[in-house]
């Protein structure tokens, strides 16, 4: 392979295959239709000058890939943990704050378990975390713990957080994927950005590409792929075409609806679940050294919140049922959630007047049990896809990334 890869697409899928294409020696072109790179992943600013991240992204320890990605740039000092102590969960029922061990391993010591599990979710746990003959393999997860106070507790969150699917249809199958990654050594460290995923994440990307000659075009957006024989001729771009010579790859790093508009025969998901994410200014910053915190919640539409020095993040997460709700209730309904599970942490902080609503409709495919695992085949020779909707694993910012890897490996492999 000695041509240029052309890789379209800069979020988390089409910035690992530019890396990973850089690292191998490639020329690299890197193309994106909005005004800049992240897509999923982004740090926003309004007009009102208020930042923030669109959602309150997490890696775990075990993202090895998206882990690999953040070594290669320089940007590891911008991943922290925010509680290395364990999880603060809030009950809003309880009206009680428990701090829980994000390691199954760590739920050996009694304050670290999760409120209420009880010796008969043993086998239950195990059902979903070890690998199961076809079709037991998988299946709703909510019915697994059917009357179980874990399920309130623990599985729905982990659930909805990790599948961004409702507990009663998300699938086993791909959750025990991720725990038991999460169940090796050392696996289950959350973390998150310091200051966002801009600064932390994408704008070191594009800096260690620009350095080494891989530039980002924006304002790009494909419109089609032209054939010539059975191989990919030319990328129809809204501004130009761009012709290929033969020696050229291409990694379409796209969303599936693109990947359908442009291959409707490709076999891509058609179901997506929405995540809300309520963003709050701060009156005052809070110091340094207070920050950053992160806090689940249970038993409230709020799932989890992120404390930054001069802003909270909300989250909920598989939220179809309050896509459509007015912004304004449904801030003031989050804030009243939040304020005593905040309190319970330890965080004294005032709410200030700025605040945003995000809601992403397609924030990832849908999950459900018995759902298909996507490994698209190429249409045309000298091509490959990229995305979170490949291959088994919950669609995240892991999947993403070893997807891009995936995809250079295969344009690679192949003969000219
Ligand atoms: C609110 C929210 C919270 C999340 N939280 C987490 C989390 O905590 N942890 C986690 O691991 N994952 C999380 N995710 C999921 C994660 O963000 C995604 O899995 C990941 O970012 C997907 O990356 P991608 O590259 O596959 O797709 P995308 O990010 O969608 O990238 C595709 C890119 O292609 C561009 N594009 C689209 N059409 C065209 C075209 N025709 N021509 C050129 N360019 C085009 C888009 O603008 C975009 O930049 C979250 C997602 C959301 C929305």
């Amino acid at each position: 392979m000695t041509g240029i890869v052309h890789i379209v697409g800069a979020g988390m899928a089409g910035l690992s295959a530019a890396v990973a294409a850089t690292e191998a020696g490639r020329t690299v072109h890197l193309y994106e239709a909005a005004p800049q790179a992240g897509g999923r992943c982004r740090t926003v600013t309004g007009a009102d000058g208020f930042t923030h991240d669109n959602g309150a992204h997490v890696l775990l320890s075990a993202n090895r890939a998206a882990r690999g990605l953040i070594d290669r740039i320089g940007a590891q000092d911008g991943w922290i943990e925010p509680e290395p102590r364990g999880l603060p969960v809030y009950d809003a029922h309880a009206q009680r704050l428990s701090r829980i061990g994000l390691s199954p391993w760590s739920w050996m010591a009694r304050d670290k378990r999760p409120p209420g599990m009880a010796l008969a979710d043993l086998p239950r746990l195990a059902r979903l975390a070890a690998p199961l003959v076809p079709p037991l393999a998988d299946r709703p997860i909510g019915p697994i713990f059917a009357g179980s106070a874990l399920h309130d507790q623990l599985i729905e969150p982990l659930t909805v957080a990790v599948l961004n699917t409702p507990v009663s249809r998300a699938s086993s199958a791909r959750l025990g994927r991720a725990l038991r990654r999460v169940m090796r050594p050392g696996g289950a460290r959350l973390l998150i950005a310091r200051n966002g995923l801009g600064p932390d994440l994408v704008d070191p990307a594009i800096a260690w590409l620009a350095q080494r000659g891989a530039h980002l075009r924006t304002g790009m957006r494909l419109r089609a792929v032209e054939a010539q024989d059975d191989r990919a001729a030319a990328l129809v771009f809204a501004g130009g075409t761009i012709r290929l010579s033969g020696d050229d790859r291409v990694i379409l790093a796209l969303p599936p609806a693109e990947i359908a508009r442009l291959f409707p025969q490709i076999h891509a998901p058609t179901r997506f679940e929405p995540i809300i994410n309520a963003h709050f200014a701060l009156a005052e910053p809070l110091p340094a050294e207070a920050v950053p915190r992160f806090i689940g919640l249970v038993g409230t539409l709020a799932q989890w919140v992120l404390v930054r020095a001069d802003h909270l993040s909300v989250t909920v997460s598989a939220a179809e049922d309050r896509i459509a709700d007015n912004p304004e209730p449904l801030l003031a309904r989050i804030e009243a959630e939040i304020t005593p599970a905040l309190e319970a942490a330890g965080v004294a902080c005032g709410i200030g007047e700025r605040r945003r609503l995000v809601k992403e409709k397609r924030a990832t495919m849908t999950q459900d049990a018995g759902g298909a695992v996507y490994r698209p085949r190429p249409p045309l020779r000298g091509l490959a896809f990229a995305g979170d909707w490949i291959g088994p694993l919950p669609a995240t910012i892991e999947a993403a990334m070893l997807s891009g890897r995936d995809a250079l490996a295969q344009i690679a492999e192949e003969r000219p």
